[in-house]
């Protein structure tokens, strides 16, 4: 699998040349033709999905591996830098709760990603679709929520560097045969020093929803802002409902503002999903929700470190401290509404202005 060849072509070319850190890689070069084989020439029924990266198809190495085949499209919002962002940092991680790259191609203008292929793709596919999402019971569910903690515990503090995901959603979730959660998709993804905290960019990419307000408005982001983003998908697990989504959540203006709401009545079970409720540990959703919420709040500081949310899913009856509202929502004049103790109800969709979102 492995062509030194076609790696040093690859780097023969562009800004790469002042990076050399991808030489260093121990990593498989693979063949444009071999891929061209095992996707049958990127045909239409060897294609599986599409993201801003360009799309993704299906393909059998030789030897029978199964792999997920991600081909840079020349008019990608994202480009060669996300390409080496996410060769870089991947192919130095391993976690059962990271996705696996196996590979990478580079021939001519053709770049290609090479992973492992997960059979039931993303945790987006689960929530959007009401049939599917029927088919998550409460413990895989809280299996889920578990596994995506643990993968970005290790990208924050127990891979050999911190890394901030920066763009953890439903979508960057993909499920293994066993319904095993995999963090994908480190095109984002940032590296921090030993001592960093956190780091500016005027460059917010992000996507809506998912963005924790100092990123979303100032640019600011840290292991608080990926500890947000795992809040909200906490929160969409437990609910069956798509932060962007309108339904179910009655007039409040998104998922998170309906949590924060139901739990100050002392009602957050309600926001179980109803396919789950009547075979779920009440107490144990509940639980999940206050963590969701503690992630959600508007202060970073006030955040847990995905240390302390792995251990208190894992572990459960831990006393957890009340959270504190969650982020402010300016309605789209870009008014910053105080909401204080209490969230305003209003159809108006939410906005945190400045993004430049994908
Ligand atoms: P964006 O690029 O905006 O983040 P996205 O995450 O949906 O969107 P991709 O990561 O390119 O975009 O993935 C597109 C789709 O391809 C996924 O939703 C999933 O269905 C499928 N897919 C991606 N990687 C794999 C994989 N390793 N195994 C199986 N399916 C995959």
């Amino acid at each position: 699998m492995k062509h030194p060849q076609n790696r040093h072509s690859a780097l023969a070319t562009s800004e790469e040349q002042e990076e050399n850190v991808i030489l260093d890689l121990d990593f498989p070069f693979l063949k444009f033709q071999d891929i061209l084989v095992s996707t049958n020439n990127f045909s239409k029924t060897s294609m599986i999905g599409q993201g801003g990266f360009g799309k993704v198809y299906r393909g059998t190495l030789e030897g029978g591996q199964e792999v997920a085949i991600k081909r840079l499209s020349r008019d990608s919002q994202q480009g060669i830098e996300e390409f080496r962002n996410e060769v870089i940092l991947i192919a130095k991680l391993q976690h059962r709760n990271l996705v696996r790259l196996l590979g990478c191609c580079v021939d001519g203008d053709e770049k290609l990603l090479i992973y492992e292929y997960l059979p039931n793709r993303s945790l987006d596919a689960f929530i959007s679709d009401s049939t599917r999402n029927a088919t998550l019971d409460w413990t895989v569910r809280f299996n889920i929520i578990k596994g995506i903690a643990r993968g970005l515990l290790y990208l924050h503090r127990d891979s050999r560097l911190t890394i901030i995901h920066r763009d953890l959603k439903a979508s960057n979730v993909l499920l293994d045969a066993a319904m095993g959660p995999k963090i994908a998709d480190f095109g984002m993804a940032r590296i921090f020093g030993d001592n960093q905290k956190n780091a500016n960019t005027k460059r917010v990419v992000g996507t809506y929803g998912y963005m924790a307000p100092e990123y979303a408005m100032e640019g600011i982001f840290s292991v608080k802002s990926d500890v947000y983003s795992f809040g909200v998908l906490l929160l969409e697990v437990v609910s069956g409902i798509k932060i962007s989504s309108v339904d179910r959540i009655m007039d409040h203006q998104n998922l998170i503002v309906y949590a924060w709401n139901l739990w100050k009545e002392g009602k957050a079970t309600d926001l179980v999903d109803r396919c789950v409720v009547e075979n779920c540990l009440l107490d144990e959703a509940s639980f999940c929700i206050h963590v969701g919420l503690l992630c959600v709040q508007e202060n970073p500081d006030e955040r847990p470190l995905m240390s302390s949310v792995v251990f208190n899913l894992e572990n459960g009856c831990t006393i957890l401290p009340m959270p504190n509202h969650p982020a402010y929502f300016a309605p789209r004049n870009n008014e910053i509404e105080q909401i204080g103790d209490d969230i305003m109800k209003s159809k108006n969709a939410i906005t945190l202005t400045a993004i430049e979102g994908r």
